[in-house]
């Protein structure tokens, strides 16, 4: 008989514990709306809305149901269904591929870049350049910054200029990420922004955002997010449902304010298990240095996956797997989805590999130093 393992005392991810740390803030923020009788597309989301795009740096941004939706509605917005392609990786979560067979479109997936786990450019160039037989003409990149960091947008938008595709940012993971100094959001034509309340912004219950240089683009996904309304009752395009409701927007508001103070904090739990994993086997996430990493995860790289998992799991820490399966390998895609020359070997491999630790900024010093003291132990 084998001993249970001990009780998990650090949880790979922790949403509870980011609502009890704003606890008094956020229930006189849902008190406030629960009061004021006016539920969905009011004052607090229009507050959010403001505030998030002057945050981002972008004229104007809508909120939406969810990420996914923010996906498909910047699509629409672009006027990108069926009859296009949108090249994307098969390393992320599958909302983004989802996001792009909701709306009509033809997916293609290609590689990515094995260090940083973001879309390769040069398996980009060559799908622009030769696109896979059967696929239609490819309109839009769908850039997913994973994990918290921005993909290789640099050597990305140009790709998308010369071939006149739109660039999408799949900004999910990456509230306040930045490159360049620049916050993302604002590189493409569109960013798409999810509200899951384990994201860097989370709100508690589901949530999502468009933005953009361009306002009227946004004000295209403000129409479709309800019915293609412009006018009440008028539906001047065939919209959807997808609306981001009151009390969300309300506690968005009040977690927009303490944000940057979050991602800081993420930012120096990364740098101490960076310093932990220094001599052992196991391989820290790389950082562009054009860039700035906001740690939505921080995920390592080991072949002994299995045994790292069971020994941090002895030692009361909880650990994830971003993602275990690509999507292209996947029951619902599995050997119908178009592929990049590579045909996604890198991320097969990384699937094998990759091992999330917990990171979220109310992980107290002593569960960090709890986390580092077992990454030290192992060799
Ligand atoms: C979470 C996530 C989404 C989807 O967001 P939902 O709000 O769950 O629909 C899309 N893309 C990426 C990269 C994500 O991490």
């Amino acid at each position: 008989m084998t001993a249970s393992p001990p009780p998990i005392t650090v949880p790979q991810a922790n949403p509870g514990a980011g609502y009890r740390a704003l606890q008094a803030e956020i229930d006189a923020a849902v008190a406030r709306t629960l009061a004021s009788g006016w539920y969905i597309l009011g004052q607090e989301l229009r507050a959010f809305e403001e505030a998030f795009a002057t945050w981002l740096g972008v004229p104007a941004t809508a909120g939406c149901g969810n990420g996914t939706d923010a996906i498909a509605l910047a699509l629409r917005a672009l006027g990108i269904g069926s009859g296009s392609a949108v090249v994307t990786v098969s390393h992320t979560a599958v909302a983004s591929v989802a996001a792009i067979e909701m709306v009509g479109a033809t997916p293609v997936l290609v590689d990515i870049d094995p260090l940083h786990y973001t879309l390769d450019p040069a398996e980009l160039a060559a799908v622009l350049e030769d696109p896979p037989a059967g696929v239609p003409p490819i309109r839009a990149v769908l850039a997913v910054h994973l994990y918290g960091q921005p993909a290789d947008l640099d050597a990305i938008r140009p790709l998308c200029q010369r071939h006149g595709v739109a660039l999408i940012e799949d900004c999910a993971q990456a509230h306040g990420a930045t490159l360049h100094g620049r916050r993302v959001g604002g590189f493409g034509a569109a960013a798409t922004f999810s509200f899951y309340p384990t994201k860097n912004l989370g709100a508690l219950g589901d949530g999502g955002a468009v933005a953009s240089q361009d306002p009227e683009l946004v004000g295209r996904v403000a129409a479709l997010r309800q019915y293609g309304w412009r006018t009440h009752y008028i539906s001047d395009d065939v919209g959807v449902n997808s609306r981001l409701d009151e009390l969300q927007a309300a506690i968005l508001r009040v977690k927009l304010a303490h944000l940057d103070a979050q991602n800081a904090r993420r930012q120096a739990i990364a740098a101490a298990y960076d310093e932990a994993l220094a001599g052992t086997s196991l391989q820290p996430p790389a950082r562009r240095p054009e860039a700035g990493h906001v740690f939505h995860l921080y995920v390592v790289r080991t072949a002994e996956r299995a045994s790292v998992q069971a020994r941090l799991r002895q030692a009361g820490i909880g650990s994830g797997i971003h993602y275990p399966q690509p999507v292209h390998l996947q029951p619902a895609y599995r050997d119908r989805i178009a592929l990049g020359p590579a045909r996604c070997a890198a991320t097969e491999r990384a699937a094998n590999e990759v091992l999330s630790l917990p990171l979220y900024p109310e992980l107290t010093d002593a569960q960090v130093e709890q986390v580092c003291a077992a990454l030290r132990t192992l060799a």
